[in-house]
């Protein structure tokens, strides 16, 4: 199937113009410069060659694959040799309109009879139920069901929506970037019930959390209060938490944790507390008593990392002396580790970039962007609005990666920033804005009761 691309360029790529420059030096001190950038020329010309030299050689490239730092390390993931005046900001494709067309499943239909006939290939109907294997049985197909089909303006399979019950739903869509089919069940319509759990740590929170079933609920509390409190040094054994928190259900059937409504952790004398509110603009975030926000601009962190195996910056090659530009700082964890989008933002690429890989880029608000670098798969669409916090893809090592790592990118107005420096320095977010302050202390009285009221329980649970 075919699939065109067109790259929009948001910011003009401005090289430094180093021939300029290296003219203008030659004007000034002569020609006793004329041998030394000769040399230049041939040292760097020579570089070229043997780099275009390994990547048409089938043999040499994959020595180079054994030994690539030796080779190609020169250059970073998006091509960077040296710290760039502007980054070019890639954006995908506008997503195209896609052509429904509804249908009723007959007895006597399957899902093969049906895929077939829209023209799928055996072998891609293979793919497809092999995908579908714990996910969906196929004697949930049952006649009288309605099913819809999509294809694009050239009459391109694109997605088999079949509608299972009320509730659950299952897409099986042709990805245009990867090339493959991927199948997905949405399950609709689940109840949302308020819980809350309570107690005092004895280990750590997250085993605390595990022990309850509701492991679920610890990227959202580390996510609201990271910036408070650092989840491994400071929350001991003997601190208090108390979570109040969404729970979603479908007929009795537990699926999963919601938003986490309040919540407070008492660390010996210290008590942290964050309040959900929503504004009647729609505004969502945490906000302590007051109103200031829990949260910064950026996530503390994009990823769970282990530890980080290349830094921003310029480095030296170790084995050719080489300076070479890094922009972005490569954070290792393993494949499948969440990715999280750092602040609030839009996918305006998601898409496979040379020896970046599987690519991911956010524009935010106050002239940001973030771009998240070899990725195993994705989370989001193109063009899906991001919450903080909310997961965009999976750790992997696609592109040129020796290992899976995310590497993270943060640009502001063009340029490059170094990422961590930009979390670290993150500002605070919004406050409550101050028309809707009355709304929201009335929100948070009724929430503060009920934080309360798990106090007495926690007592009498003592006793
Ligand atoms: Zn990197």
């Amino acid at each position: 199937m075919r699939f065109s691309r067109q790259p929009i360029v948001v910011q003009r790529g401005q090289r430094k113009n180093k021939p300029h420059i290296l003219f203008k030096l030659f004007m000034v001190i002569g020609t006793g410069l004329i041998i030394g950038f000769g040399a230049n020329i041939i040292i760097s010309s020579e570089m070229n060659i043997r780099k275009s030299f390994v990547r048409d050689n089938p043999v040499l490239s994959a020595l180079d694959k054994l030994h690539r730092p030796a080779l190609i390390d020169y250059e970073d993931e998006q091509g960077f040799t040296e710290e760039p005046d502007f980054v070019e900001i890639e954006k995908g494709e506008i997503p195209e309109t896609l052509h429904t067309t509804e249908g009723t499943v007959q007895r006597g239909d399957s899902l093969y009879s049906i895929l077939a006939a829209q023209g799928l290939s055996p072998l891609e109907i293979h793919g497809i139920t092999t995908q579908l294997d714990g996910l969906f049985s196929t004697r949930s197909f049952r006649a009288g069901q309605k099913y819809s089909v999509a294809r694009d303006d050239e009459g391109n399979f694109r997605r088999f929506t079949y509608h299972q019950s009320r509730s659950i739903t299952l897409h099986v869509e042709w990805d245009v970037v990867s090339e493959e089919f991927h199948v997905s069940k949405e399950v609709q319509d689940y109840d949302t019930r308020t819980s809350n759990l309570t107690g005092i740590i004895t280990s750590n929170l997250a085993n605390e959390l595990q022990r309850n079933g509701r492991y679920g609920l610890i990227t959202q509390l580390e996510n609201v209060l990271s910036w408070r409190i650092d989840f491994n040094r400071d929350i001991q054994p003997g601190s208090q938490y108390r979570i109040i928190f969404e729970e979603k259900w479908l007929n009795d059937q537990y699926v999963g944790v919601g938003n986490i409504l309040a919540t407070e952790i008492t660390i010996r004398n210290n008590t942290y507390t964050a309040y959900r509110y929503q504004d009647p603009q729609g505004v969502v975030g945490y906000y302590d008593e007051k109103g200031d926000s829990m949260q910064r601009f950026f996530l503390n962190r994009p990823v769970n990392y282990s530890r980080v195996s290349s830094p921003y910056g310029y480095r030296v090659h170790p084995v050719y002396g080489t300076r070479h530009f890094h922009g972005g700082v490569d954070l290792v964890a393993p494949t499948g580790t969440p990715v999280y989008a750092v602040a609030d933002g839009q996918v305006i690429f998601r898409g496979r970039k040379g020896p970046a890989g599987n690519m991911i880029t956010l524009s935010h608000a106050n002239g940001y962007h973030t771009q998240y670098l070899h990725l195993s798969r994705y989370a989001v669409n193109y063009g899906s609005r991001v919450r903080q916090g909310d997961i965009i893809g999976y750790v992997g090592a696609t592109g040129v990666a020796t290992g899976p790592h995310l590497d993270f990118r943060v640009i502001r107005n063009g340029r490059l920033q170094d990422p961590m420096q930009a979390l670290a320095s993150s500002s605070a977010a919004q406050s409550v804005a101050s028309e809707h302050r009355n709304d929201f202390l009335a929100k948070r009285g009724m929430l503060r009761a009920q934080l309360d009221e798990l106090d007495i329980q926690l007592a009498s649970a003592e006793r």
